[in-house]
């Protein structure tokens, strides 16, 4: 993302609000009939479903978990700035509206026979399914880095009992001790959202634990709104956060749970509490599916967001190859209203329409004080790319009064985008 300014966005939103941009519902597809399931009720399933439904489908989510617990804001919940409560959401609003929602895990699905496997054993079958299935952690990838690792050094990259961990671990570690964060190289869920964590977790420190300090040992140089989360680090936490880039020997190499060590090439840290998000890739179900490639990830048609492995299959969200989208809830939002768009289009022996897909990420680096980077994209060469001279970030001399607003902003996206989703 270029260090474009928000008029150039709004430049670019005003052009595609000529198109047909993919905040909008669906329309009602007239002559669509099929069957569709939708496998994941997060961010991209549950919207996929809902706008099923709106394009008047009949639509069935699978979904393992009877509660959702939404990642946007956790962070927050893990320095007692947001309570866990505010994170879960259940089913009855797309119940309601007319979705029919099973509890089931998904176990298996076939491609070929265009059949999904439940837990139980039933058989469900599509003619067209969209997977949103989110990120699995890849606990092969990081030497000492296992699930039960992970309960002594949480990710807490999915939301729950993992952040509730990290938040109970910062409030018991003694004044004086070091954190550690571990940030994965790219890609990875919500690119963001381990330098928000960084800044919270120093704003915590600053506030509750003054003689304590965060170190971030990063597998990358560069990141989303660098220069924005760079400048204040400098100016509100300089004492209680250090961040070590790789060029500086950031990458973490190893971790010993035991005596809650992190390794580099070039260092040891002794760590009171420790944070390791590990590299990922897209849930299992997408792999047994078959629609991952050897990247983890699922390639797709930036149109319509069809497997380009597995003919039927549509994937969106976290676990989707979308060029030059970020994986975030906004993202999967907007893929999924697209990509319902599609299917009922296909359904109804139309030609999808070309997208263009918009995305917000908000951070907030301490309380009142919110940053936001853009994205304006639309298929090109058979990806997802970034339509050029829309999209930016908050500017960097903004006045506080601006950082307030957007804070603001911030949590009124949040109850924006789950009242729309889950509502
Ligand atoms: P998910 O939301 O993970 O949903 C996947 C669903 O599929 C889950 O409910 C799961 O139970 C279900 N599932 C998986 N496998 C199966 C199966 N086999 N059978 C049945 N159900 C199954 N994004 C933003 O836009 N803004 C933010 O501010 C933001 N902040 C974040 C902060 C943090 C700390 C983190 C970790 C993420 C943040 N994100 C943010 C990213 C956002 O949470 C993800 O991008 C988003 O959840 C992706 O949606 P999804 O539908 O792809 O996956």
């Amino acid at each position: 993302m270029t260090d474009t300014t928000r008029r150039s966005l709004l430049g670019g939103l005003a052009g595609i609000a000529l198109a047909r941009p993919a905040c909008a519902q669906p329309l009602p597809v007239p002559g669509a009939s099929g069957r569709v399931v939708v496998v994941g009720g997060g961010f991209g399933g549950a919207t996929a479903a809902r706008s099923l439904h709106q394009a008047g489908l009949a639509v069935t989510l699978i979904e393992a978990e009877a509660t959702y617990t939404a990642c946007p804001f956790s962070n927050e919940v893990i320095v007692g700035l947001q309570p866990m409560a505010a994170q879960r959401f259940g089913y009855e609003g797309l119940k309601a509206s007319g979705v029919t929602v099973v509890q089931a895990r998904a176990t298996g699905i076939d491609g070929r026979a265009r059949q999904v496997t439940l837990a139980d054993g039933t058989t469900l079958a599509y003619d067209r399914l969209i997977l949103s299935p989110g990120i699995a952690l890849r606990f092969d990838a990081l030497p000492g880095y296992d699930e039960a690792a992970a309960e002594v050094m949480p990710h807490a990259w999915k939301a729950g009992a993992q952040t509730e961990l990290l938040a109970r671990q910062l409030r018991a570690m003694p004044d004086g001790g070091t954190v550690v964060l571990a940030v994965p190289g790219n890609p990875y869920r919500c690119p963001p959202g381990p330098y928000e964590r960084a800044s919270l977790i120093a704003h915590f420190l600053k506030t509750r634990k003054p003689r304590s300090k965060l170190i971030v040992l990063d597998a990358k140089d560069t990141f989303s709104k660098q220069k924005l989360f760079e400048a204040a680090w400098t100016s509100l936490y300089p004492d209680h956060l250090e961040y070590v880039p790789l060029a500086s020997g950031g990458q973490v190499t190893a971790v010993e749970p035991a005596s809650l060590t992190v390794r580099t090439d070039f260092s040891e840290y002794k760590a009171a509490v420790a944070c390791i998000i590990p590299p990922q890739r897209a849930a299992p179900i997408a792999l047994s599916a078959g629609v991952a490639d050897r990247t983890g990830w699922c390639p797709i048609d930036p149109v319509t967001f069809e497997s380009r492995l597995v003919p039927g299959i549509h994937v969106v969200g976290d676990a989707a190859i979308a060029g030059a989208m970020p994986k975030s809830a906004f993202s999967a939002n907007a893929q999924a209203k697209v990509c319902a768009q599609a299917v009922a289009d296909l359904l109804a022996g139309r030609t999808p329409v070309t997208p263009k897909l918009i995305n917000t990420c908000y951070s907030l680096v301490a309380p009142g004080y919110g940053i936001s980077v853009a994205g304006v994209y639309h298929p090109a060469n058979g990806v997802l790319a970034d339509v050029d001279g829309a999209g930016g970030t908050s500017p960097l001399d903004a006045p506080s009064s601006l950082r307030e607003a957007e804070a603001a902003y911030a949590a009124a996206w949040y109850r924006t985008i789950t009242g729309d989703v889950f509502g």
